[in-house]
């Protein structure tokens, strides 16, 4: 018997009863108007003078930030449509590591001036192609505009790490922090590629952010297992033990009986023999220090520090590779396997105090492939805002080491691409050219919303400005604090190319694919601002996958 047979004249249904479906212009408008949601929520914090936000997960966490990207995956966005612009975000943070409040408002400013264009009908497609043509044309234009650097032009790549620090928890010491930081990058940078794994942060709670260091190499947040061993080492040994220095306890409950105390005693000895051997082992190789991963026995430690080995435990497996990287020592998963061509090499390995806290310090290694930066401040969440801000400019200093080229920032590039989209466009024609043409408009919320966060009146600003670079100053930006529209370049304010290809790219193809969906089939409810969370559960109902419930559920506590 088939299908067809089974069914006779029946419609053929294929969606499950619970399955929510909005179709046409509906279905356009409710993605159009999730995705602006997104940019709007974060827009505030955009620039110089940008507000932080505070916000409250349901078990009383709080994160006070300004990041883009931290706050909407913070935020629990739970909307299908918002989730395609939250990814904006996200790829602005894998590929460049700054610029993700750009890119969200970009891409909802995107969607907004596309709104217009599709009330007087114009095609989705239409504009699709527009948008596509004027992204293409903008990078164009912008890798005419870029200026290049070297990655030993250590002014402009301190004035890069400061610009992506600006208005962030870290401003206030951003001349220490961005020498810091372009000193880690140009340290780790290896002839084809820089990998910021290889740049720890190690926070410290307690004294000043202007006390914040760089240790070349690594710091292990662990103290020596016994005070009986030495504070430090010299022309260092080191070796690395991916298991621990135990006895193994057996797998069945074994009970053993003794009957005479000697063989108690026997049994011991026994024990005792196997750990002695362990630390024999260890020091027969010729290590000094032995980081371990998992436990080390009392006796162990015992016969360790008589060999005057340090030794540290329960070390975390992300130290372990970075140690591992940075002295050259082969981890081994059994001691016993342990021999002279499995250590590596620091010139110093010392037990040290920072802020009441002791941790190990490894440094003078040969091939100072790790760095640690130390970062202080009075507590942690001032800490963490600051590693957030440390975590921009180290991507924005290596991006720009990889592809050798910068912006002025401030708008400028915003205000500049703007103006040569409107001359393109007459070369476009059709209908496509109001695409082109609502583009730029688009992208002139950054030079606004820079303004109107600094408390300027944007028309004012943006008039300003189009006629600063309508007589070919190409760099010309806001500044922020006094409202003049000045030199960005004059001024240091810089940030690498790839911050805007890539904020146009992401933005424009989030927009484009938001744009072409005609129809939005959901197992489950869909609304754009429900706030009521019974039906938000992930796997909900009908089974939604993620939980396609609606915005706003998950982010109670914002301020
Ligand atoms: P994003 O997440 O997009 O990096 P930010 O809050 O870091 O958001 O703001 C970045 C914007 O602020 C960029 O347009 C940048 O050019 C601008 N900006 C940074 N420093 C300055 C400054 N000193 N003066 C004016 N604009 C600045
Ligand atoms: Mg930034």
């Amino acid at each position: 018997m088939t299908m067809a047979q089974q069914m006779g004249n029946q419609p053929l249904i294929v969606l499950s009863e619970d399955s929510q479906r909005t179709s046409g212009k509906d279905a356009q408008s409710m993605n159009i108007q999730a995705g602006k949601a997104v940019a709007e929520s974060v827009r505030t914090t955009l620039g110089p003078k940008g507000m932080d936000k505070m916000l409250v997960d349901s078990t009383g966490n709080v994160i006070v930030t300004n990041d883009g990207v931290t706050l909407l995956s913070e935020m629990e966005i739970d909307h299908p449509a918002a989730d395609m612009i939250v990814e904006v975000a996200e790829t602005q943070e894998d590929e460049v590591g700054d610029g993700t409040t750009s890119a969200v408002v970009v891409s909802g400013e995107l969607l907004s001036q596309a709104e217009d264009l599709l009330e007087q009908d114009i095609h989705a497609t239409t504009l699709a192609q527009g948008y596509r043509q004027a992204a293409a044309e903008a990078t164009a234009v912008l890798e005419d505009i870029a200026i290049d650097v070297d990655e030993d032009d250590t002014e402009i790549l301190e004035q890069i790490a400061a610009t992506a620090m600006t208005g962030k928890g870290a401003e206030n010491a951003k001349n220490l922090l961005s020498d810091l930081v372009v000193k880690a990058v140009q340290t780790v940078a290896d002839e084809d590629e820089i990998d910021t794994d290889n740049v720890s942060v190690e926070k410290v709670v307690g004294g000043s952010i202007d006390e914040s260091e760089l240790v070349e190499g690594v710091i292990v947040d662990k103290e020596r297992v016994s005070e009986n061993m030495p504070y430090f080492a010299e022309d260092a040994s080191v070796a690395i033990i991916d298991g621990d220095l135990e006895i193994k306890e057996t797998e069945i409950d074994a009970e053993v009986n003794v009957t005479d105390p000697d063989q108690l005693q026997q049994f011991l000895d026994q024990e005792e023999a196997q750990l002695r051997e362990m630390a024999e082992t260890i020091a027969d190789a010729g290590a000094d220090v032995v980081f371990v991963d998992g436990g080390i026995d009392d006796m162990a430690q015992h016969y360790l520090a008589q060999e005057g080995i340090i030794a540290v435990r329960r070390v975390k497996s992300s130290d372990q590779t970075q140690l591992a990287r940075s002295t050259g020592a082969k981890p081994v998963s059994s001691v016993e396997d342990l021999t002279e061509d499995h250590l590596g090499f620091a010139g110093s390995v010392a037990q040290k105090e920072i802020a009441g806290d002791q941790r190990i310090f490894v440094e003078d290694v040969d091939d100072a492939k790790a760095v640690t930066l130390i970062l202080r401040g009075g507590t942690e969440h001032v800490i963490d805002e600051v590693d957030r801000a440390i975590e921009d400019s180290l991507g924005v200093v290596r991006t720009t080491i990889e592809d050798g080229k910068v912006l002025a920032g401030g708008g400028a590039p915003e205000v500049e691409l703007s103006l040569a989209l409107r001359d393109y466009a007459d070369s476009v024609g059709g209908r496509e050219q109001l695409a082109v043409e609502a583009f730029a408009d688009a992208l002139e919320v950054i030079p606004r919303t820079l303004a109107e966060n600094a408390g300027l009146d944007p028309i004012d600003s943006l008039v300003e400005l189009r006629a600063e670079h309508d007589s070919g100053n190409t760099a010309s930006g806001l500044d922020a604090y006094t409202g003049d529209t000045i030199d960005m370049a004059d001024e240091g304010v810089y940030e690498p190319l790839r911050i805007k290809t890539q904020a146009i790219e992401s933005a424009t193809e989030a927009a484009v694919m938001l744009l072409r969906i005609d129809d939005v089939i959901a197992a489950g409810d869909l609304a754009v601002a429900d706030d009521d969370d019974d039906d938000d559960m992930p796997g909900g109902p009908g089974g939604a996958p993620g939980g396609m419930g609606g915005m706003g559920g998950g982010m109670g506590g914002m301020m």
